[in-house]
């Protein structure tokens, strides 16, 4: 399974950056997992958009679907279009931006396939098992499985036993950190600090851990650094480009 980090930005994307978005590819087939803000520029520069073979989205804030919008006319204004993209959602996650264009313009691009949380699926060769995770609207962490190796990721949430059985022995554990060590009063329930996500692949026994959505302007030494005081396994910092091949 290899991963590719399109964007790694919490809220919007900074300065030649972009936020969620990660190529997750086995066997020749390309799910995108989350597309925010600015992904599909950085997308474009290594596949073209008909090379995608699903999308699976977290949640419906814009910085974890917005960029649906381009990938899909990239796909359908042109002579040949490719066949309908199959993307995974929770129900109505996607209503607002796949309204951006006026009714009919898209309809071809894609099929929704609305799912619930808890259930498990088969995405191409990857297994897909859900997991409703505390967010401010539903969220849905996704592990996904493929030829022995498992890859979770939280989407935004807060802490929680959910999410540590979600990352239980993974490979890789992507983690949302929007701050590095206090998450402000108002959306304790709702995000998460490196230092708390360290301590969440320390309890899951992930073998690597690879920090998020970072608001931007975060000092990502320090963010590294919080995961490390409880976690002693690899941490990365997600940002566009970086490639890791869970194999
Ligand atoms: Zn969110």
């Amino acid at each position: 399974m290899l991963l590719t980090i399109l964007g790694g930005c919490g809220a919007w994307p900074a300065a030649g950056q972009a936020c969620s978005g990660y190529l997750v590819e086995h066997d020749g087939f390309r799910l995108l997992v989350d597309l925010g803000y600015a992904t599909v520029p950085r997308l474009l520069e290594r596949v073209s958009a008909d090379q995608i073979d699903a999308v699976f989205v977290s949640h419906g804030h814009p910085d974890h679907c917005a960029d649906l919008n381009p990938l899909l006319r990239a796909r359908t204004m042109r002579d040949d279009p490719p066949a309908p993209l199959p993307v995974y959602s929770l129900p109505g996650a996607l209503d607002a931006v796949l309204a951006l264009d006026r009714p009919g313009v898209l309809a071809d691009a894609y099929v929704l396939h609305e799912f619930t949380v808890g259930s498990r699926f088969d995405i191409g060769p990857f297994r897909a098992q859900t997991r409703l995770l505390p967010h401010s609207v539903p969220n849905a962490g996704i592990r996904l499985t493929a030829g022995g190796r498992v890859l979770a990721y939280a989407g935004d949430s807060g802490p929680g036993p959910d999410r540590v059985e979600l990352a239980r022995g993974a490979d890789l554990l992507l983690a949302e950190a929007t701050y590095v060590s206090q998450v402000p009063e108002g959306s304790r329930r709702y995000l998460t600090s490196a230092r708390q996500a360290g301590r969440q692949a320390l309890e899951a026994e992930a073998r690597r851990l690879l920090l998020t959505h970072l608001q931007p302007g975060t000092d990502t030494s320090a963010a590294r650094a919080a995961a490390g005081a409880t976690y002693d396994g690899e941490i990365g910092i997600a940002t566009p480009g970086l490639v890791f091949d869970l194999s």
